[in-house]
């Protein structure tokens, strides 16, 4: 059922007859149209009567009368920190961020508190509008009588509460300064709610025939188009960040971001295109359109059903098309940056208008440039932002999300417009087709995606795509790979899929089989994802390395890692902010580095830098693991590197080992932590901070300098972590055990319901101090998220610092998977290497198996770890009943022990690149001289190319032919475009990732398998 729906709204929002060879309306398909009216009946029609009673019984002066008009201020929300006058900021736990309820019948020109039920204002603006109304119908401030300004409930002048709650339409004020729109939010809710029902009876319209409901919405639509010259949110709109009047350039009816915008704008034009013809068949409707014109001295509006129609095309879409183009071109947020939304409206205002010549410019300028002043959309998706995987302008996966749809329909778009500037995207741009497959990579354990960014709840469940955008794939592109994708996203069935389509999944499933989730990592956007095990056994641990091309919703969070285990998301970030904007807890806390799982150096945030650069991804299948350094975001360091590696306890569990190694600066924090749940500790003596926060004893939670709040606060955040305990000299191995209670309630035994689940992390190695801390994920109008998370900081101090932060961190539900932790001596001792650790770890199982994990920063030195020598990157070793069962070896030349031996002649191969594929396809190789093994001996190692450092250019090889004498390496769909040379001018042609000349390397995977 669901997913027939979804489909057919992406049908929907697809269809666009630009062409005009069918009746209206246009942005409906001829099938839709006939199924739409083929339902038609007199019990159809009455329900739809029925629905929309409150509206019919409006007489038609009253209808025209709904729309308050320009000159009331406009906004989202009543008041952005205080909630409600009456109880404060409970409004924001009951109703979110923008809490107040309006019902513009039951309760006009009044908002409710949804968690007191308080109703403001407390004076009669109904009666105050009224006497502001001017003879054009809209309302004057300086008209309006201000005796009728006083509480209704304390009429008496002299009474304490007789100006208590009185808001003209800007605000009422408190005796504490602060602001309440209340007239403004229900007017910024009135635009929206009279657009959206004038759509929905325009769709019922559609579907009964009955003239009542399009008579209707021909008198809104005429109505907006008469205001619509007047308006402009920089004196009229109240922003929804900052909650001051205006900033942005822009009409902005609706008063929200870019998006709600550009999504309302289409809703506006679906409804005329919907209702385009009751003009012609209703004489009584322009009757009265004609007779309100001439009473406000504009008769030009009407006199004729063309004549009202080209009031609409041209005074409100055409004229909403060029507002856009406008102001982007002015810079303005409030059509803002957004990828493609407004690209998206302006070809849909296109195809509803039947001015050519307009329509001609309109279509031409999504892919105008430079991008954000105009569409832009050669840029973003040839460049960064979507170009080389289709994934990650926005480092938040959900922001993505709306850029890969955007690009999505564009492209359906432009394939079916008649003439000249039709265009066939998928040819022009891959990347569209490839922004499925990365969308669908997101997914964790068929139940999560990593919350990167303002992205999701604090450790909510929840996936990023759905079966229908999977299906929606396969009828594009034909893949089966998409049908397994979205068999598998349909919880392993075709349950609610179209009859044919759930025929054709079937027979595709039936010869390939199910999806296997497999690791994954995507370069461009810097995120690596290491997958084991199936059905409740999934696990999935990530590293965001990336950097967000677009700069929005992005948190300062390079090397964070997560893990997805046991059903339960047992790393969350923080998730979605309390507030966006310069919000001072998003951005001392929750965007702050300190409370990700990463590095701090000398209590500074990480530098914004572009993607980490990528020295080892390597899937086998005992161990993945993800091996990244990342020196930028603190430019002190000659080393910030991250190796996370996912070890199979067959074959329900893994443990992880973490190894992070820091050079430079004064001071690191590693900052760690798990989900909502008491901890336990094993080799720690804690004592207790008596009073105030991780800042200081003195320094309450929360509390910093004003004059730092904001964006670019500069500080650690130390003051959002209270309940401060501290070990000042610990031992060389400590352990800290999160006992995981269920706050989203996936496993169903309710809402914080305790688990069996554990998360230990066990540190190995020296260090100066532990200290555990509460740390608060956004709690203001988030109230199912955790209360707290418990902090684990692990401090080293001292000039020109060398950290090498060595963990095992184990997921198990019931009893521990693994006997015993212990790091082993390494020889030749650390320090003759660069000052930085070789690290060796003997795990050793329940049931008695050994595995050494070994990992080196310079894997050139050869090492003795007891009976094993070792020379490499990475180095793992699986011990049972005495004999080896598995090693593998990475990035080195020596693995062995007393019954194995891995010697590969090279650590990793080196070649030059001679020649490179410059087109954008989806076959893309390199060329070189290097002698490399030939087939698919090396396919799925990583390609590491030293460019110029402007972006990460490492590429999973496919296949290595020889032709003609010399080598070529298949490295598939992908680009190597970086971006287009000069927004100015695309002519110029693109930028490349690398170039002929550029050096590269392919780090060897050697591996030895004794079936047992
Ligand atoms: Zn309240
Ligand atoms: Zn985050």
């Amino acid at each position: 059922m669901k997913i027939t729906q979804l489909l057919v709204i992406g049908a929907l929002a697809s269809i666009a007859l630009l062409a005009h060879a069918a009746e209206r309306p246009y942005l409906r398909t001829v099938d839709e149209i006939t199924a739409l009216r083929a339902g038609r009946s007199p019990e159809v029609t009455e329900k739809a009567l029925a629905r929309w009673q409150r509206y019919l019984e409006l007489s038609d002066e009253e209808t025209w009368a709904l729309l308050p008009g320009p000159r009331i201020y406009r906004a989202m929300g009543v008041n952005r920190t205080q909630g409600c006058p009456s109880c404060g900021t409970k409004a924001y736990d009951a109703g979110g961020l923008w809490p107040f309820k309006c019902d513009m019948w039951e309760t006009p020109w009044q908002v409710t508190c949804p968690s007191c039920g308080e109703v403001f204002p407390k004076n009669d603006f109904g009666a105050f509008y009224e006497s502001g109304l001017t003879p054009d119908g809209l309302f004057d401030p300086e008209r309006a009588d201000r005796k009728l300004l006083f509480n209704t409930e304390h009429p008496d002048a002299n009474d304490p509460l007789h100006t208590y709650g009185v808001d003209d339409g800007t605000g009422w004020v408190d005796a504490d300064g602060h602001r309440f729109w209340f007239i403004a939010r229900y007017c910024g809710y009135l635009w929206v709610q009279v657009t959206k029902d004038a759509r929905a009876m325009a769709d019922d319209y559609q579907r009964t025939g009955a003239p009542q409901l399009a008579h209707k919405v021909g008198i809104i639509l005429a109505r907006m188009a008469d205001t619509y010259a007047e308006m402009d949110f920089s004196t009229q709109g109240v922003h929804p960040g900052s909650y001051k009047l205006g900033g942005d350039k822009g009409k902005a009816i609706w008063a929200c971001g870019p998006t709600s915008e550009a999504v309302r704008m289409r809703l506006m034009l679906a409804t005329y295109d919907d209702v385009w013809d009751i003009f012609d068949h209703d004489a009584d409707l322009v009757e009265f359109l004609t007779q309100q014109a001439g009473q406000i001295g504009r008769p030009e509006w009407a006199g004729s059903a063309q004549a009202i129609r080209k009031h609409i095309e041209q005074e409100l879409i055409a004229e909403g098309a060029r507002d856009v183009m406008r102001t982007r071109a002015a810079g303005s947020n409030r059509y803002g940056g957004d990828v493609g939304h407004m690209a998206w409206t302006i070809v849909l205002q296109a195809s509803v208008l039947d001015d050519e010549k307009l329509k001609q410019e309109l279509l031409a300028w999504p892919f105008q440039g430079p991008f954000p002043l105009r569409g832009g959309m050669h840029e973003v998706l040839s460049g960064p932002i979507l170009g080389r995987e289709g994934a990650g302008g926005s480092s938040s996966p959900g922001y993505s999300g709306t850029h890969y749809r955007m690009s999505r329909t564009l492209a359906d778009l432009y394939a079916k417009i008649e003439g000249p500037q039709q265009r066939d995207l998928h040819a022009d741009y891959p990347c569209i087709k490839r922004s499925y497959d990365s969308q669908f990579s997101l997914n964790c354990c068929e139940r999560y995606y990593p919350h990167i960014g303002d992205s999701g709840k604090c450790g909510s469940p929840g996936l990023i795509c759905n079966p229908a955008t999977m299906l929606e794939a396969l009828e594009k592109f034909g893949d089966e790979r998409y049908a397994q994708m979205a068999y598998f996203l349909n919880r392993h069935s075709t349950g609610g899929f179209p009859a044919e389509v759930a025929e054709r999944v079937e027979a595709i499933i039936a010869e390939h089989g199910d999806y296997r989730p497999v690791s994954t990592n995507l370069n461009g956007y810097g995120l690596a994802i290491l997958r084991s095990g199936e059905g409740d056994h999934q696990r999935a641990a990530w590293m965001y390395y990336g950097c967000a091309v677009t700069n929005s919703h992005t948190h300062l969070d390079r090397l964070n890692i997560g893990l997805f285990a046991h059903g339960l998301n047992l790393m969350p970030d923080l998730g979605y902010p309390e507030r966006t904007g310069a919000w001072p807890k998003r951005g001392a806390w929750t965007n702050n580095t300190i409370s990700h799982n990463t590095v701090v150096v000398d209590r500074e945030r990480q530098k914004r830098a572009v993607v980490g650069s990528m020295n080892l991804f390597c899937r086998s299948p005992l161990v993945r693991l993800i091996d990244v350094s990342r020196e930028a975001v603190y430019p002190q360091t000659a080393l910030y590197r991250r190796t996370y590696a996912m070890i199979d306890i067959p074959d329900e569990d893994s443990y992880l080992v973490d190894i992070f190694r820091v050079k430079g600066g004064q001071e690191h924090h590693l900052s760690f932590h798990s989900a909502e749940g008491e901890v336990v500790t094993e080799g720690l003596k804690l004592a207790r901070q008596a009073t105030g926060t991780l800042a200081g004893p003195d320094v309450e939670f929360g509390d910093f300098d004003p004059k730092e709040q904001g964006w670019s606060y500069p500080g650690v955040g130390f003051q959002y972590l209270r309940n401060v305990e501290r070990d000042a000299s610990p031992p060389e191995q400590w352990s800290v055990t999160w006992q995981v209670e269920d706050t989203w309630n996936v496993l169903g035994n309710g809402k914080r319901a305790p688990t069996e689940v554990r998360l230990r992390l066990t540190m190995l190695g020296a260090c100066d101090e532990v200290i555990l801390a509460d740390g608060e994920p956004p709690r203001l109008g988030k109230p199912n998220n955790p209360e707290a998370l418990k902090y684990l900081l692990v401090q080293n101090s001292g000039d020109d610092l060398s950290s090498v932060y060595v963990s095992v961190i184990e997921p198990y539900q019931g009893a521990s998977n693994l006997r015993s932790i212990e790091r082993l001596p390494v020889e030749p001792a650390s320090e003759d290497v660069e000052g930085m650790d070789a690290v060796a770890i003997r795990v050793e199982h329940a049931d008695g198996v050994v595995d050494y994990v070994l990992s080196a920063h310079d894997g050139s030195v050869a090492r003795r770890i007891g009976d094993l020598q070792f020379a490499g990157q990475w180095g793992f070793v699986r011990v049972r009943d005495g004999k080896t069962e598995a090693a593998l070896l990475v990035g080195g030349t020596l693995l062995c022990g007393g019954d194995f031996e891995l010697r590969p002649p090279l650590a990793q191969y080196e070649g030059t690149i001679t020649d490179m594929d410059r087109e954008m396809d989806a076959h893309n190789c390199i060329y070189t001289d290097a002698d490399l093994p030939a087939g698919d001996a090396l396919a799925g190692n990583w390609l590491r190319i030293a460019n110029d450092g402007g972006q990460d250019a490492c590429y999973e090889i496919k296949a290595i032919r020889r032709e003609r004498g010399r080598t070529v390496v298949v490295l598939g769909d992908t680009t190597f475009i970086r971006c287009v040379k000069d927004p100015e001018s695309y002519e110029a042609g693109y930028t490349y990732n690398f170039e002929v000349g550029d050096t590269f390397t392919i780090p060897v995977v050697a591996r030895l398998e004794s079936k047992p």
